[in-house]
Formats: C-alpha cells, sequence, structure tokens
C-alpha cells in the first residue's frame, strides 16, 4: 500500500527546510525563506505530471488530479499549510527516526538533557512498537503541518500511480501563514474550485473537527489624569487602578486556565500603562455564538457602568471579531463530515470528534464559500521541542484521503 520510507524521506526533505512565520510581517508569505519550501512543493507537483500546479504571487499553491471516474463526481480539496508557527525555532531541524518504540524515555539530546518521556506525555504509550519522528530537542519538528503536505503528497502520488481507484477531480492546495492567523486570507476560493475541503491539519489519529471557537480580540484603553502626586487630591484619575477594577469585575473562572470542552473565556493576554494610559488587551472564545455576542456586552456593560461611575468617558473599547465557528457552515452539508467518518472507519481508524479549542484556515475558508473541516494529520505537541509524529498514524492519514476520493466517487 503506502510505503513507510516514501513517506519519511518526503517528510524529512520538508521539515529540514526552515519555513517559520512571522506576524510581525505585511508581505505574503510573511517570511522568504517560505519560498524555499513552496517552490520545491510546486515543483513536485509538477514532476507528478499535475500539468495545472500553479504557484500565485503570494505563495498558495494549487494543482489538480484528475477524475478517473467515468461519473459526474463532485470536486474535492484537500488543504494543508507549509509554515511553521514563530513561537519555536524551525532553524535546522534535525529529525530523529525511533523505531518499534518501546514506551520508554527517548533522549531527544544527551547533551542538554531533553528527554521526551511517558511521564510528561502519555499519549506516547499508545504508539509503542511503532516508528516515531522526533527533534532533537532544539527545534520544533514542523509535523504541524508537514505531516498533513506529506499525506497529501503521497496520497496524490498514490492515486496517479493507481488509476483503477476511481474518482472525482481532486484539487490540493498548499498555503503560507496559516500560523500567524493569515493561511485562507488570500486563498482563492474560486479558482480553487472544489465543492468543498479538508484540511489535513489535526492531530492525533482520529481527529475530526469541524466546530471552532468564535473569536474576538479586544482592546481596552482605560484614561487618567496625571497630577503631581503630592497635590492629587481629588484630582488625579490612575487609570492602572481603573484597568484593575475592570479586571477583576470579569468571571475569573472564565479564563483559560479554568475552561475546557464548550467553555469559552475571557483571555487577558496583555497589559501595559502608566497613571494616564492604561491599555488592556483581551481575545475573547466561544463555540456558541450568543455567549460569544454576550460576552461582548459583558465588556461592553462595564466601560458603561465605569464611565457613568465617573461621569468621564474614561474606558473605550475596540472589539474586532477575528473568526467564527465554522458549524454553522458544515451542520447544512453533514454529508462531508460524515464521508470522512466513514473512510477513516473503512480504514480502520476510530473518528475522535471534538470541538476545537481555536480556529483554522479551515473555519476561514468555510465562511469564504468552502466548507472545510479539519482532518488529523498525526502529530502531537505542536509549537514546541516535544514535537513527534508515528509514521503509522501518518500512513493511516494518507490511506484516509484516499479512501475519501474513493467513498465520493461511488455514492
Ligand atoms: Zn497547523
Amino acid at each position: 500500500m503506502i510505503e513507510k520510507d516514501s513517506i519519511i524521506s518526503r517528510f524529512v526533505s520538508y521539515v529540514t527546510i526552515d519555513t517559520q512565520s512571522d506576524e510581525n510581517s505585511s508581505s505574503t508569505p510573511s517570511t522568504q525563506k517560505q519560498w524555499n519550501l513552496a517552490r520545491k512543493l510546486h515543483q513536485e507537483l509538477i514532476e507528478f505530471g499535475l500539468k495545472d500546479a500553479t504557484m500565485d504571487d503570494n505563495g498558495y499553491i494549487m494543482a489538480t488530479l484528475p477524475a478517473t471516474a467515468n461519473t459526474v463526481v463532485p470536486t474535492i480539496g484537500f488543504i494543508a499549510h507549509y509554515d511553521t508557527t514563530p513561537d519555536f525555532t524551525g532553524t535546522d531541524v534535525k529529525p530523529q527516526i525511533i523505531e518499534k518504540y518501546e514506551g520508554g524515555d527517548i533522549v531527544l539530546n544527551e547533551d542538554l538533557d531533553i528527554i521526551l518521556s511517558p511521564d510528561d506525555f502519555e499519549d506516547l504509550l499508545a504508539y509503542k512498537s511503532q516508528t516515531l519522528i522526533t527533534t532533537d530537542g532544539t527545534t520544533l519538528l514542523g509535523a504541524d503541518d508537514k505531516a498533513g503536505i506529506t499525506e497529501i503528497m503521497e496520497a496524490a502520488k498514490y492515486l496517479i500511480n493507481h488509476p483503477e481507484i476511481k474518482h472525482g477531480p481532486i484539487r490540493i492546495g498548499f498555503t503560507p501563514d496559516e500560523e500567524i492567523g493569515r493561511g485562507a486570507h488570500k486563498f482563492d476560493v474560486e479558482k480553487f474550485g472544489a465543492e468543498w475541503a479538508y484540511t489535513m491539519d489535526g492531530s492525533q489519529i482520529g481527529e475530526l473537527e469541524f466546530e471552532n471557537f468564535n473569536a474576538a480580540s479586544v482592546k481596552v484603553f482605560v484614561k487618567g489624569k496625571s497630577v503631581h502626586p503630592g497635590y492629587a487630591k481629588g484630582k488625579m484619575i490612575n487609570s492602572i487602578h481603573i484597568a484593575q477594577d475592570f479586571i477583576s469585575s470579569l468571571p475569573r473562572l472564565e479564563t483559560p486556565e479554568h475552561t475546557s470542552g464548550r467553555e469559552g473565556f475571557f483571555h487577558l493576554n496583555g497589559i501595559h500603562g502608566d497613571v494616564e494610559e492604561t491599555v488592556l488587551e483581551y481575545i475573547l472564545r466561544d463555540h456558541n455564538k450568543e455567549h460569544f455576542e454576550a460576552r461582548k456586552e459583558v465588556l461592553n456593560n462595564l466601560a458603561l457602568e465605569i464611565n457613568s461611575q465617573y461621569g468621564l468617558e474614561l474606558v473605550t473599547l475596540e472589539i474586532k471579531d477575528q473568526y467564527f465557528n465554522m458549524r454553522e457552515k458544515i451542520e447544512p452539508v453533514m454529508h462531508i463530515v460524515e464521508l470522512a467518518e466513514k473512510a477513516m472507519r473503512a480504514v480502520y481508524v476510530k473518528p475522535i470528534i471534538k470541538p476545537i479549542r481555536g480556529g483554522t484556515d479551515g473555519s476561514q475558508l468555510s465562511f469564504m464559500g468552502l466548507p472545510c473541516p479539519n482532518i488529523f494529520a498525526g502529530g502531537h505537541n505542536f509549537h514546541g521541542r516535544f514535537e513527534y509524529v508515528p509514521v503509522e498514524s501518518m500512513i493511516k492519514a494518507t490511506e484516509v484521503i484516499i479512501k475519501i476520493t474513493e467513498l465520493a466517487a461511488k455514492k
């Protein structure tokens, strides 16, 4: 079936190219070095014989695997991102391959005493006797999302070599800058031309996601009035203290460290200020749209309350929606989730369906008119030195892609 060696060597060839994105850059891709992998992927698709493979000025890569079925089958897409997070270095990744993992500690780096242990990451124990790819402890791995790219490429190669598998037109899309929230921004949904798609960007084997947070960022500007502290009585307004009141008026338990599942939160992730002005930076998250809007109301009301207390407009808010729960766009086309579930079961993978406590490119794409659930790519411990991926999970993800294309043509 899927060749293990081919998966490993392809994956290694991608992760050893540094593609860290940068949120402080306004170009697309946000970093020049992402082009190094983008060009390689574009070239490989051309070498596969995919004649319409394109790479646009923003580094978005698209290609079509032509249909082999004689019947009319909807066009389905598979999407992955080639950048890695700005949170941890992706320079000089040295993947280590652990054959037949025995279930104990893995020494990532002897000199620096960095150990990947099931004591800290018990998920490891699910992969006994499998082949793991890890880092050397000094960088991230980049399985997020080069595992996804590898799987899409290997599935394409397999389908090209097996024209007896009947499928409709398959669109492939690779994007830059997902990790800084911009992967979908310049994605040309019309050009992509798929009826629906899947991002191959989930974590552990079996993950299938079509629900994510509604998300907004909020800046709270608190104005004060600076007066010489010796003569300040009845005159000074210290914006720091007002900001403190604002913070402590919000429910302390509705924060990331106290919530899970479908519970939303207010997250204060930045504060800077002096007597004259304090700025609080929040993010709001909630799967439920009404609760999400209610959270904004809570902040608005709090600002009003403080302002009326002082009789001055001291607190102003700047609320920006970031992304929305894709569920409302997926529910009308639930058959696309059911198809993925069926494909997983057909290759003996148990679907794990749960709401994402974050966003994906797929949620933005879903609102841009391309319904796009997320499927596992196989990796664990994203965005850090303990990132690893079982090769067997990548093989399964590849099989899931192939099976989806096959089942879609059978209906
Ligand atoms: Zn990702």
